[in-house]
């Protein structure tokens, strides 16, 4: 079958691999329809993911068909379409059972598909804990429609939770990006009074605009850094944001994300950044503020799929492009230097 392999650093590359089998009772074969590239991807390319292992099958967001199941898998069956899930949980571990799916301690928890074990840019995919990491797609959603329910909504609507969104809030979404647009399109589901999208891309900011994701924009490169400031103060009654979330994972954006917070705000870093960050505690002091970080814990896929399925979240307008597997190279390229105003790809396999 076809597959994109992270060769080494710098080095990826679409080649033959067999076609993975079962090897426990918990695993589940998925024939892979529609794919996409992350900027996870990208990162594992840059050599910036330390646990990534070369000759992995890259590919964390993912559809598609079961085609086997091991004999204690109970939730899905041959036939079934299910969006995959970006980590494998073993639901019994401590922090499974809290709900932290991110840290569970087996040795496949988190995020192991296309980072550590082979992932979904291929024909075919093994997914260990089968009855966790699927969640089957109603007939009447879209491959589409369903492409970004294991990643990319998974982390909008994680981050969105932990964000502690009120309603009437002044939500500051740094980054509008595919992640920074689900995650505004997350924080609507609670109603905030408004969300300010910024990020240094016309086009995206355009986007977030105009699917009504954002209320306000800014473009932080076109003015000072006391003006962007200013803008905040002005769309915030003079206080600042009630709830920041810093998507962008820029050299300066950290910084920014705790400077247009107002006193006592919840600032979550969903960011992956490629270099350390600085904390300036002096500077901060006084302001009170509450810091959330992490990766995604991604177990409301449930949840989310039922969202899509009324119409509450839709990522139609991150699709950009389309293209497919025997093609996914070039698609790599475009992705990679963000040409031709490209957000997602959806990639047919
Ligand atoms: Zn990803
Ligand atoms: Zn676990």
């Amino acid at each position: 079958m076809k597959a994109v392999v992270f060769e080494e650093k710098g080095k990826l590359v679409l080649t033959e691999r067999p076609k993975p089998c079962l090897e426990k009772d918990t695993d589940v074969l998925v024939k892979v329809t529609l794919t996409t590239i992350c900027s996870s991807d990208i990162h594992i390319k840059h050599g910036a993911v330390p646990r990534a292992v070369p000759g992995t099958i890259l590919g964390h967001e993912f559809v598609g068909v079961v085609e086997e199941t091991g004999k204690a898998v109970k939730q899905v069956k041959p036939g079934d379409r299910v969006a995959v899930n970006v980590e494998t949980y073993c639901g019994s571990c401590f922090y499974c059972e809290r709900g932290f799916v991110n840290n569970c301690s087996d040795p496949l928890g988190g995020w192991a598909l296309g980072c550590r074990i082979d992932g979904g840019q291929a024909e075919y995919v093994r997914i260990p804990y089968g009855d966790n990491g699927l969640t089957k797609i109603p007939e009447h959603v879209s491959d589409e429609a369903a492409l970004f329910t294991g990643d990319l909504l998974s982390t909008g609507y994680w981050s969105a939770k932990i964000g502690e969104i009120s309603k009437g809030d002044t939500v500051a979404v740094i980054g509008a990006g595919p992640t920074g647009l689900c995650t505004m399109m997350c924080a609507r589901l609670y109603e905030p009074g408004k969300i300010i999208a910024l990020d240094t891309d016309a086009d995206r900011l355009k986007t977030a605009r105009e699917n009504n994701l954002a209320d306000f924009c800014i473009n932080p490169a076109a003015i000072s850094e006391k003006e962007l400031e200013e803008q905040i103060l002005e769309l915030s009654q003079g206080r600042g944001a009630d709830r920041v979330f810093e998507v962008a994972g820029g050299k300066d954006t950290f910084q920014t994300a705790w400077k247009i917070a107002r006193p006592n705000a919840v600032v979550t870093v969903v960011a992956m950044y490629e270099e350390d960050q600085i904390l300036p505690l002096p500077s901060m002091y006084g302001k009170n503020l509450i810091f959330k970080t992490g990766g995604v814990d991604g177990c409301y896929c449930e949840q989310i799929m039922e969202l899509i399925g009324k119409g509450q979240l839709d990522t139609s307008p991150l699709i950009t492009h389309r293209t497919s597997l025997e093609h996914i190279m070039e698609a790599y390229e475009i992705f990679e230097k963000k040409q031709d105003g490209v957000i997602k790809y959806a990639i047919k396999v």
